[in-house]
C-alpha cells in the first residue's frame, strides 16, 4: 500500500489524518455512517418485535436470553395461527 493511501485506496494528505490502522478520515467518517445505520436498524427490529409481545427484559430490567426470545416469537406465531 503507498504511503499516500489508506487500505481502502483513499489518498491521504497528511499523516495526522492516518488513525492507529493507517485508515483515513472518509474511512472514519463511513464507519461511523454504518454504526449509526446499524444501531438505528437494531432499534427498529427491536420496536417491531416489542410491538408484537416479545419481551427483551425481564421484570427487574435484566435482558432475558436469546433462547427465551425466540420462545416467545413462537408463542406469538402459534397464538396468530388459524
Ligand atoms: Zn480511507
Amino acid at each position: 500500500m503507498p504511503a499516500s493511501r489508506c487500505p481502502q485506496g483513499h489518498d491521504i494528505r497528511a499523516a495526522t489524518d492516518r488513525d492507529g490502522q493507517g485508515y483515513c478520515l472518509r474511512c472514519r467518517a463511513e464507519r461511523a455512517r454504518q454504526r449509526r445505520v446499524s444501531n438505528s436498524m437494531k432499534l427498529t427490529l427491536i420496536r417491531a418485535f416489542e410491538d408484537a409481545g416479545v419481551r427483551f427484559e425481564d421484570d427487574d430490567g435484566s435482558p432475558v436470553a436469546p433462547a427465551e426470545v425466540v420462545r416467545q416469537l413462537a408463542a406469538v406465531y402459534e397464538a396468530d395461527a388459524p
